[in-house]
């Protein structure tokens, strides 16, 4: 049986975008992207499929966002729900993504990439407000404080992940103590914060079907 090695980089030629699912090696010549002739599409018919219809961009552009973020389905579908009480659907559903716990922690580079973060906050790696979290796909909100556990195995992996995203800087919504590695939400993120190239319209139509 194969055996599993996490996500992989094919998602990304089949997105035609770089997900950053693999850590430093998506910074890196390494990287699948970085070699032109395996931009295209997995397969060996990758580019030989013609005008895509506009179900099938709506459909790849909701994909790219569901994979950049790693959410199955389901948590999609939820989070989307959330987003359209919302005036602005299409921003509210990045802001609500950028938001999720996982990201959080990948955007202060306590991980090396967002598959790590969530796996990392799964095994109960960080306090949010003074309580231990497991669930990676809480919201977090402005004034929340997320710190590590006070365990010399958290400390020691997140200084290792610090040190291979040493390039990578905190968005301005997160404030981080370096001294401490207290992490404080000191606003909500803004559509211009959501680093993803996507056009959330053709999602918000793809999913209001
Ligand atoms: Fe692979 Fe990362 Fe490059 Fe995507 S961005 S192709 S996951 S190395």
């Amino acid at each position: 049986m194969a055996r599993y090695t996490g996500p992989s980089c094919r998602l990304c030629r089949r997105e035609g975008m770089k997900l950053y699912l693999k850590g430093t090696r998506c910074e890196t010549a390494k990287c699948a992207m970085e070699r032109q002739w395996r931009n295209q599409p997995p397969g060996q018919h990758g580019l030989s499929h013609g005008k895509p219809s506009e179900y099938a961009v709506r459909l790849r552009e909701k994909q790219k966002l569901r994979r950049y973020y790693g959410v199955l389905e389901r948590q999609f579908r939820r989070t989307f729900s959330e987003a359209a009480k919302e005036t602005n659907t299409g921003e509210a559903l990045l802001t609500l993504m950028e938001r999720r716990l996982d990201n959080v922690v990948y955007r202060l580079g306590f991980a090396p990439s967002r598959p790590a973060a969530r796996q990392m906050v799964c095994h109960g790696h960080f306090l949010l407000n003074g309580k231990r979290v497991t669930i990676s796909s809480i919201t977090v909100k402005s004034g929340d404080v997320i710190k590590l556990r006070d365990r010399e195995a958290t400390k020691k992996l997140v200084e290792a992940n610090r040190q291979l995203s040493s390039g990578r800087t905190p968005p301005q919504w997160l404030t981080l103590d370096e001294a401490t590695l207290e992490a404080t939400v000191a606003a909500l993120p803004t559509r211009e914060d959501v680093s993803i190239q996507i056009d959330e319209q053709l999602i918000v139509e793809f999913c209001s079907r």
